[in-house]
């Protein structure tokens, strides 16, 4: 579905909810990853795409001039989110309202108030599956306000804002990466996005005859031992003992040079962030000359590293990854990883899209035979950032 079938959809929700027409509809995406894991908070490299699902709000100013945000939300499973403008607006329930509670915080420390609001929130971002649907509700919120209040600010400046709001209200201390692509991605671009100097690259991927696959494992396992902060603090510790301030300073050399005076964990840890790093802007010239082969390589090279040296991918997305391989170049598959975090969620494949159905149809029996689970898989090309499709 496209975004203008799917705004018809939302106006007409906003019509059954409200009894009126809205008057502003603006959206937001999700995003997947394609390559850079567990860069960013190494200073490197990230190159994440928009998917063609987003967090659509419709609005109006609120009935009888109330001086209230109130979200409604098509999701039946969530209560109304009712922020009263008039009061410090802080934390409280329902829980999913603390992403826009933030940005709502945010803008109006800008000077940014967009009064009352009869809001109604429809999303397609699969929720708490990998894709940030917490970055298109919060990129949404901001777009909507912008829009309402006729003030808009740095693409950077709203980015860093969203992330805030997650920060501060929704107590996740995430990266820059979700908000960073939700409100910058373009149309058959992918961001190359820098996590120390925050500069971002639009790279061009028009090249209609590839896509991305998303296969959610449909798994998440448990981190018992707090697997992250431990890697973070491998990552410093790799860091010191090579006298860099962080491992995006580091080169291959550098590492081999210190392999018999550092542990062997942390020397693995080290060669899959300074790997990664690397691969991540080879992969950016690959999509750039259109160069398929090579970026489906650099792909499978990021995946075997996070499975060994890394250690954070489980059966699953193995099991996802050596499908896809089995399928090959032949069969439309150019390339495969997990993205995100790892210990379950999604993997990304880079495939032939005329060849999608057929592949989608052997990775679901693929997966299934070998793990006995059902995965969601769905196709994308790369996506607009935030749109205001009604103003
Ligand atoms: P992800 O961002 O990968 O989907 P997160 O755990 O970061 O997963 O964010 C998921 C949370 O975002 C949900 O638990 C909910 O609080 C909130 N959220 C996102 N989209 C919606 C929505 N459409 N309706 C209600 N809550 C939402
Ligand atoms: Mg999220």
């Amino acid at each position: 579905m496209n975004l203008q079938e799917l705004s018809a959809i939302v106006a007409a929700e906003f019509q059954k909810s409200y009894g009126r027409p809205p008057r502003w509809i603006v959206a937001a995406p999700g995003r997947v990853n394609v390559i850079g894991e567990h860069t960013d908070y190494n200073d490197g490299f990230v190159l994440p795409m928009a998917i063609e699902h987003y967090a659509v709000m419709a609005a109006d100013r609120s009935s009888g001039g109330k001086n209230i945000f109130q979200i409604r939300d098509t999701n039946a499973g969530v209560g109304p989110v009712l922020v009263d403008l008039s009061a410090p607006v802080q934390p409280g329930e329902p829980k999913w309202g603390n992403y826009p509670r933030g940005v709502i915080a945010g803008c109006l420390a800008r000077g940014m108030n967009p009064g009352g609001l009869d809001v109604l929130l429809h999303s397609t971002v699969p929720i708490g599956g990998g894709l940030s649907s917490s970055a298109a509700l919060e990129v949404s919120t901001a777009t909507l306000i912008e829009t309402v209040t006729g003030k808009t600010m740095d693409p950077v400046e709203k980015a860093l804002l969203c992330q805030k709001a997650e920060h501060d209200f929704a107590g996740m201390p995430c990266g820059i990466m979700d908000q960073f692509i939700s409100v910058m991605g373009r149309q058959d671009h992918l961001l190359l996005l820098d996590c120390r100097s925050r500069q971002t690259e639009l790279v061009p991927m028009s090249d209609a005859s590839v896509s991305l696959l998303i296969v959610n494992t449909n798994v998440k396992h448990e981190l018992t031992g707090g697997g992250y902060a431990r890697r973070r603090q491998q990552c410093e510790t790799a860091a010191k003992n090579l006298g860099v301030p962080s491992l995006r300073d580091a080169t291959p050399e550098m590492l081999e040079r210190a392999q018999g005076r550092m542990d062997e964990v942390v020397f693995r840890r080290a060669r899959h962030v300074i790997g990664e790093i690397e691969r991540t802007v080879h992969a950016a010239e690959g999509v750039r000359a259109s160069n398929w082969p090579s970026v489906g390589q650099l792909m499978y090279a990021s995946h075997d590293s996070l499975r060994d040296d890394y250690d954070v991918s489980c059966t699953e997305l193995d099991a996802v990854v050596e499908i896809a391989e089995g399928i090959g170049s032949k069969g439309g598959v150019y390339g495969c990883r997990m993205t995100g975090g790892g210990f379950g969620g999604c993997a990304v494949a880079l495939v032939k899209t005329e060849m999608v159905e057929a592949i989608s149809r052997q990775i679901a029996a693929g997966y299934k035979e070998k793990t006995r689970i059902e995965a969601t898989i769905f196709v994308s090309r790369p996506a607009a950032g935030a749109t205001v499709i009604q103003a």
